[in-house]
């Protein structure tokens, strides 16, 4: 599938050999090359944000149950394929095939959730100083969207934005990563096959300082729709040079406050989820875990023990391994510069530590599940995004300490406690500084409920019916009446 897909962009309901230079994408778990993409020529991003607008009058006036039968369609399309386009995405991102196909289903529920959205929109008749007015407020959707997109979820951070945007009534251009473009090009072939019309869903391949800018600046975007760093985020908002709406949902440091009263095998199964699933590389991963010193050295013993016994693979041998690959080298790069910077300024290594041997792991991006202990916020990893198989843990006196500590940050995306007792659990839950507190779990965010950052970590939301109001304008209508005829 990856070969029909390469080199082309999905614009106007069609496949377009692209024009641009050719980028090459490999496979992170071996180095092989996969196949090229074209970088997008400011000529195209035109011809894409063109159809989107001329999309944009038909779809934004069709009746919502028509674009919920459309969402549901797609959403089937991509269950029937779920196979192959989790193959896609193992190849070029490197996560397991089983957690790959899992994110694909992901993907469908979120066509399914968003159909269902759909036809729930509805708006208010406001109260007048007078009888004879009336307000509507009345929604309306925003436009067309350019939705820009990172790699670590290639298929779910494409569809949320696609899904809620296309329910609203929006149109959209997305610019997947350059590392993952493939995975976004296999969904719009599952557009294509849902038979959405033209113009409504476009896909533009090339490099985020290019292709993804030229959005942010083209005069016929009216949103941005951006996943990614804090820093890229920033430079986002900064560089649009017209008026437009913002989604930014960006990076994180999360913390897990772990108290005496909580259930040690809950926590430490929890830690190793949420720190190493995607070897690390999730806005919302464990970053740094704070511990009530009486359970701190059996935590960290715990932790380290499951921490080495989580099986790394290449993730299509093994499909159901734990963890595969990095998807470049740039996050192992900068999870080795974590690890290095907290060993020198004294944390004690537990687990982990480097990459795996054998001959399986000599060329592609591996990297132990490592775990420090007796980290200080004088360290990176306790401070910084690591987006990588590192965490740290550090021991806390009192929960004033531990929410201290924890809120010690520019991020606010998403922080995790484990307690037992209710009155810790109220204490904590109402002080932490986030937009996601996950208490006694580790899944901060679900498909039903809003999910967004605090801080740095971004403005707006995705995810629950929030997700789509973020597409959506208010208009009010003041309408006043006369008295009717023949009364
Ligand atoms: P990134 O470097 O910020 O890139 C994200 C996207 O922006 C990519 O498509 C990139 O294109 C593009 N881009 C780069 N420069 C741009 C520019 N000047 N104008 C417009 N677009 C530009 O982030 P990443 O490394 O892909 O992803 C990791 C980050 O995403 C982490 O910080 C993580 O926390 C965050 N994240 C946040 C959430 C959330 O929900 N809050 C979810 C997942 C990930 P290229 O690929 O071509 O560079």
């Amino acid at each position: 599938m990856i070969t029909e897909l390469a080199e082309k962009l999905f614009i106007d309901g069609a496949w377009k050999a692209g024009e641009g230079a050719r980028i090459p994408v490999e496979n992170p778990a071996t180095g092989e090359l996969l196949a090229h993409i074209a970088a997008a020529a400011p000529a195209e991003v035109d011809l894409a944000v063109a159809a989107a607008r001329k999309a944009f009058k038909s779809w934004s006036r069709l009746a919502p149950v028509e674009r919920s039968k459309a969402l549901h369609r797609l959403g089937d399309a991509i269950f029937a394929e779920a196979d192959a386009m989790a193959r896609i995405m193992t190849l070029e991102q490197g996560k397991p095939l089983n957690e790959a196909r899992g994110e694909i289903l992901k993907l469908a529920e979120a066509c399914h959730f968003y159909a269902e959205e759909a036809v729930r929109i509805h708006g208010e008749i406001v109260a007048n100083t007078t009888t004879d007015i009336d307000s509507l407020v009345v929604r309306e959707p925003i436009g067309v969207v350019g939705a820009i997109t990172p790699w670590n979820y290639p298929a779910e951070l494409v569809g949320w934005k696609l899904c809620a945007a296309l329910a609203a009534g929006c149109t959209i251009v997305i610019k997947p990563a350059e590392l993952t473009p493939f995975t976004a090009l296999a969904i719009a072939s599952m557009v294509e096959r849902a038979k959405i019309p033209a113009g409504v869903v476009n896909i533009v391949t090339g490099s985020g300082s290019k292709v993804g800018q030229a959005l942010v600046e083209h005069p016929g975007v009216d949103k941005i729709a951006f996943t990614g760093s804090s820093a890229v985020g920033l430079h986002i908002q900064r560089s649009c040079p017209t008026i437009k709406r913002l989604s930014l949902e960006l990076g994180c440091n999360c913390p897990l406050i772990v108290t005496a009263s909580a259930d040690l095998d809950a926590a430490v199964k929890g830690a190793v989820r949420r720190s190493f699933r995607n070897m690390g590389q999730i806005c919302i991963a464990i970053n740094r875990i704070y511990v009530a010193r009486p359970i701190a050295d059996a935590f960290v013993g715990r932790l380290g023990e499951a921490a080495d016994k989580l099986v790394i693979a290449n993730g299509i041998d093994r499909p159901d391994a734990d963890v595969g690959a990095m998807a470049s080298a740039e996050p192992l790069n900068k999870t080795k510069e974590h690890l290095a910077d907290a060993l020198a300024k004294g944390a004690k290594l537990i687990a982990g530590g480097g990459a795996p041997e054998g001959d399986a792991f000599t060329r592609g991006h591996f990297f132990r599940p490592t775990v420090v202990a007796g980290c200080t916020h004088d360290m990176k990893v306790m401070t910084q995004e690591t987006f990588g198989p590192l965490v740290g843990v550090m021991a806390f006196d009192g929960l004033d300490e531990a929410v201290e500590l924890a809120n010690d940050t520019p991020f606010g995306l998403a922080s995790y406690v484990y307690a037992k007792d209710m009155d810790e659990i109220r204490y904590l839950a109402s002080r932490l500084d986030y937009g996601n507190v996950a208490v006694n779990n580790v899944d901060a965010g679900i498909m039903n409920a809003p999910y967004g950052g605090r801080k740095q970590s971004g403005v707006g939301y995705e995810h629950g019916r929030e997700g789509m109001l973020e597409y959506l304008n208010f208009k009010h209508v003041r309408i006043r009446y006369g008295e009717p005829k023949g009364r």
